[in-house]
């Protein structure tokens, strides 16, 4: 007798390129707020892709050749922004996806910019200071036809610095015959660099954090944290969202993460990364693994690392009632769809991590005008703007009955697509 099969459920796989996720997403958008078809077509699309070979002479006498990008988005709103990339796993279609975020992010904050991104396929770890710099001035050799103070401004992102920053600013200022601090921004306070600048991400990170545990109803100050990432967001957002009394009960790196449910003590945790490299190994801390770090009982989660860290495979064990995306892109769309029903608030990166680059348009405005601002005012500005863009994502999320990252897509849309329809299609 033949006996019935009974199919096995499996997870559906999922899809986790990031340019066609961001594509997804900017799709259920664009439905949503009945974009025209025309504009879409225009806006889901990079405006100018760089696509660069890097040869450099390595200390021991051999050549070396990278691939790098840089891809610009948008520019409707002004000048494109957006960070450079150092890691063995940049892609062009990482960047496309990177580029394409900036541009809703900064329409979100409401500054004067359009999206872009920069990358190079490479592992920072794994060279010398001397190739780091000769690597960085060649890419910006190549990307300064199209980068400029008016064109496109870069800025830091995983695995680059203040340094590489000053790097590409001399680079292209020697190139054009004049000091171009406007030129990137990230940099060191004495060469046109911002006050608030280093923490602005994580800065941002706690004021929109704060506006939701206001929707939500969790005391920020007995509410505990767990953070993936312990780089320039994921360190600065524990210290200071410790700073304003929640318990970090939980941090991790590329190496691994530790825990103590009673809190780990931040100031003692920075100091043990500034003198080991890593969060692994402080003392009173359990080692745990990095993909647990996302899966504690804890209100708050702050993904500060990666892509495609909370996906299908793990969203059933995520605990936390607000995930606060610091990194770029951690959640799949899939994910979200389960965070949604189940009723987490999810701060999505595009609004979440917009400090960085809000910071970054003030530095901007500070070198265009030779005039420097105290830390006092850079902050108290940055609220305003952080504050104010979560008031504006959560209410179109309310009024399209659509979660924050939608709603948050449907604030950057409006406002890019108001000025593309408005400048016209050029010729
Ligand atoms: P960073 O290079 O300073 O730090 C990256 C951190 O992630 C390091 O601690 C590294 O060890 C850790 N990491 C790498 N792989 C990991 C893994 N598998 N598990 C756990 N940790 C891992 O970079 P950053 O500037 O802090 O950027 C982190 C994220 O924030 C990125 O997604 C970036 O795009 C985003 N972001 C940064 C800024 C900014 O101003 N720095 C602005 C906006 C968004």
């Amino acid at each position: 007798m033949a006996t019935a099969r009974i199919p096995i459920p499996i997870k559906p796989e999922e899809d986790l390129n990031s340019f066609r996720i961001a594509m997804r997403q900017f799709d259920t958008a664009a439905e949503k707020c009945g974009l025209e078809p025309g504009l879409r077509e225009v806006l889901r699309r990079p405006r100018r892709s760089l696509s660069l070979s890097l040869p450099v002479k390595m200390d021991d006498g051999t050549i070396r050749v990278f691939d790098g990008y840089r891809v610009q988005h948008s520019s409707a709103r002004g000048p494109c922004k957006g960070g450079i990339r150092y890691h063995p796993n940049v892609t062009f279609d990482e960047v496309k996806a990177l580029a394409s975020w900036m541009t809703w992010k900064c329409a979100i904050v409401n500054i004067p910019f359009g999206g872009a991104k920069g990358g190079i396929v490479c592992d920072p770890r794994q060279l010398s200071k001397n190739e780091l710099e000769h690597l960085t001035r060649r890419y910006a050799y190549e990307i300064s036809p199209i980068i400029g103070p008016d064109k496109d401004i870069p800025a830091p992102d995983v695995y680059t610095d203040a340094q590489t920053m000053a790097w590409i600013m001399d680079t292209y200022s020697m190139t054009h015959g004049s000091s171009a601090p406007g030129v990137v921004t990230g940099k060191p306070l004495f060469l046109g660099g911002s006050f608030g600048r280093n923490e602005a991400t994580a800065r941002g990170c706690l004021f929109v954090i704060r506006s939701a545990c206001e929707v939500t109803g969790i005391k920020l100050n007995r509410a505990t944290v767990a953070i993936q990432g312990f780089g320039n967001a994921g360190s600065i957002a524990a210290e200071l969202l410790a700073q304003n009394g929640a318990t970090i009960i939980a941090v991790s790196d590329s190496r691994g993460g530790i825990l103590n449910r009673a809190g780990l003590n931040v100031t003692a945790l920075l100091e043990h990364k500034a003198k080991t490299g890593s969060v692994v190994g402080l003392p009173n801390s359990d080692p745990i693994s990095s993909e647990d770090v996302l899966e504690l009982q804890c209100d708050i989660l702050v993904p500060a690392a990666l892509e495609n860290q909370i996906t299908l495979e793990n969203v059933d064990r995520i605990q936390a009632r607000i995930v606060a995306e610091a990194a770029n892109g951690p959640t799949t769309p899939d994910a979200d769809i389960v965070l949604y029903k189940r009723g987490v608030l999810v701060i999505p990166d595009i609004l979440a991590n917009a400090g960085g680059v809000t910071v970054s348009y003030f530095e901007w405005v500070q070198d265009l005008q030779e005039l420097f601002w105290d830390e006092d005012d850079v902050n108290r500005r940055l609220e305003r703007v952080m504050v104010k863009a979560f008031a504006d994502v959560h209410s179109a999320s309310k009024k399209y009955d659509v979660d924050m990252r939608t709603g948050a897509y449907v604030v950057g849309i409006e406002r890019v697509a108001n000025a593309t329809r408005t400048r016209g299609i050029w010729p």
